[in-house]
């Protein structure tokens, strides 16, 4: 399916964990494959933060396909000239550069599909997503199921010794058993939450 004949563009696939993203990444990316067109998937070096066994769960495309990238600006220099789609899954993961990355792409014609979690385990706004949900022509939210109620869950709930990530816990967790949950709004609990979030909070106060 060409969007817009002869130009680019960028597409973002965004929401929790277990709403399918990577899955909806890959539709997109057979459905081009079908279209005969030439895709290139990358996604960055550090993705074991969020469980590396759901990306390579999937039909094993990542495990033989997927170009690591170290960093988002080695990824201009890893695209063919032939390409016609790149494919980014767990963008969330890149540094902000991603997005004039992504930018530079779409001009060149290409189709740019990225998938990624919108929020880290406090709710608030991963990594280069916010850039990328403003910069992007298409922007899809999926949820998952809340595992406490059933509502469509729009959250990443953390769990650290089966007990709730406390707000002020290192997004990175190094030793110990963390697990994650899908939830909704109302069930999302991140105790020592403060009112502000940082991402809300005036400049001088971001840490
Ligand atoms: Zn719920």
């Amino acid at each position: 399916m060409r969007y817009q004949p002869g130009g680019g563009w960028i597409e973002l696939i965004c929401g929790s964990m277990f709403s399918g993203k990577t899955e909806e990444l890959l539709r997109r990316v057979r459905r081009s494959e079908i279209a005969r067109c030439r895709i290139q998937i990358f996604k960055p070096q550090i993705d074991h933060r969020y469980g590396r066994e759901r990306v390579a769960s999937h039909n094993g495309i990542f495990r033989n396909d997927a170009i690591i990238l170290e960093n988002a600006t080695s990824l201009l220099d890893l695209v063919e000239l032939d390409t016609d789609v790149v494919a980014i899954d767990e963008i969330q993961f890149c540094d902000r550069a991603i997005a004039d990355v992504c930018q530079e792409l779409a001009d060149r014609g290409i189709r740019v599909i990225a998938a990624g979690l919108d929020q880290d385990f406090r709710g608030e706004p991963f990594g280069p997503m916010p850039l990328l949900m403003a910069l992007s022509e298409r922007v899809d939210k999926l949820h998952a199921i809340c595992v406490r109620c059933g509502a469509s869950a729009s959250r990443t709930q953390r769990l650290i010794n089966g007990e709730p990530a406390r707000y002020d816990e290192p997004v990175i967790y190094v030793g110990g058993s963390e697990s994650y949950e899908a939830r909704c709004r109302a069930c999302h609990e991140i105790p020592g939450k403060p009112k502000v979030s940082v991402a809300a909070a005036p400049e001088h106060v971001k840490h």
